[in-house]
């Protein structure tokens, strides 16, 4: 689609499949289950929808899936299909040294695992070589310190190359990528969570990451359980949401297995409506 001057086409980096109650926290099953029915093991079938943006002879990607450095049993665990980018660049005439500009909205291994190749002599390589690698600060930070709570969705080889190379840079609150996309502070799934506002000729579009990750997560209480921080996403959520649906934003929605975009309007103080857009 075009959003503007800015040429945007989601690219889907596979299927992952996610526990259910994991993804709408305290959200009843019985209400979700409607949605998005689990398979046996209470998983529900997600999409990683990542997102190219070319521009100004620029070419943008926004995150990068799961990648296909982890082994046969995380990939059983979690549904994901050893895909590579490289073929669906390839059906929009690019290959992997045309991206210049990676963005990552954040450093779990669903959004940065596919930063990173490994070699057959098992060294780790950028996918991307020709990128500059950006992140927020913050986000970086706590990916190389992580916890107890959060260690399953930080892996260093997706990001720590990277910074050790110097390819990777780091960003402080909001700032312009290029003319037309800029990063801004999501935080509450991670405190250093961006997303990617994009504008050129009054039209608008936000690429939400985990902060709205499927068009069901768009009622203010469908937080997910994964969420470190959901007060901070219920503000962000209440901060970005009505904007949104006055100014007719486009919205990405990163995880949706079906509405990979659309548009809101508020129907009530804080009660959306989704319209699905078509590419
Ligand atoms: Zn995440």
């Amino acid at each position: 689609m075009q959003i503007g001057d800015l040429r945007v086409d989601i690219i889907t980096a596979g299927p992952i499949l996610l526990d259910g109650g994991a993804m709408f926290g305290v959200v009843p099953r019985t209400l979700w289950e409607k949605k998005l029915p689990p398979d046996g093991r209470n998983r529900i079938a997600m999409s990683m929808n990542v997102l190219l943006v070319r521009a100004g002879g620029k070419n943008l990607l926004l995150d990068t899936g799961a990648g296909d450095k982890e082994d046969d049993k995380f990939h059983r665990i979690y549904g994901l299909q050893a895909s590579s980018l490289v073929p669906d660049l390839a059906a929009l005439g690019l290959t992997p040294e045309d991206i210049h500009v990676v963005v990552n909205t954040h450093l779990h291994f669903d959004h940065a695992g596919g930063n990173t190749l490994r070699t057959l002599e098992g060294r780790i390589i950028p996918a991307f070589p020709k990128a500059r690698y950006l992140v927020q600060r913050r986000e970086f930070d706590d990916a190389m310190d992580s916890n107890e709570r959060n260690r399953a969705s930080y892996f260093p080889e997706n990001y720590k190359p990277l910074a050790d190379s110097g390819q990777m840079e780091f960003l402080t609150g909001e700032a312009e990528i290029i003319e037309g996309v800029r990063a801004i502070p999501l935080p509450g799934h991670t405190l250093g969570m961006q997303g990617l506002f994009l504008e050129s000729r009054g039209q608008r579009a936000l690429y939400l990451a985990d902060c709205v990750p499927t068009h069901h997560h768009v009622p203010l209480p469908w937080i997910m359980a994964y969420d470190l921080y959901p007060m901070t996403t219920l503000e962000t959520k209440k901060r970005v949401l009505p904007q949104a649906a006055r100014e007719g934003w486009t919205l990405f929605f990163e995880h949706d297995p079906e509405v990979s975009a659309g548009r809101i309007e508020e129907l009530q103080p804080f009660t959306f409506a989704v319209t699905p857009v078509g590419p």
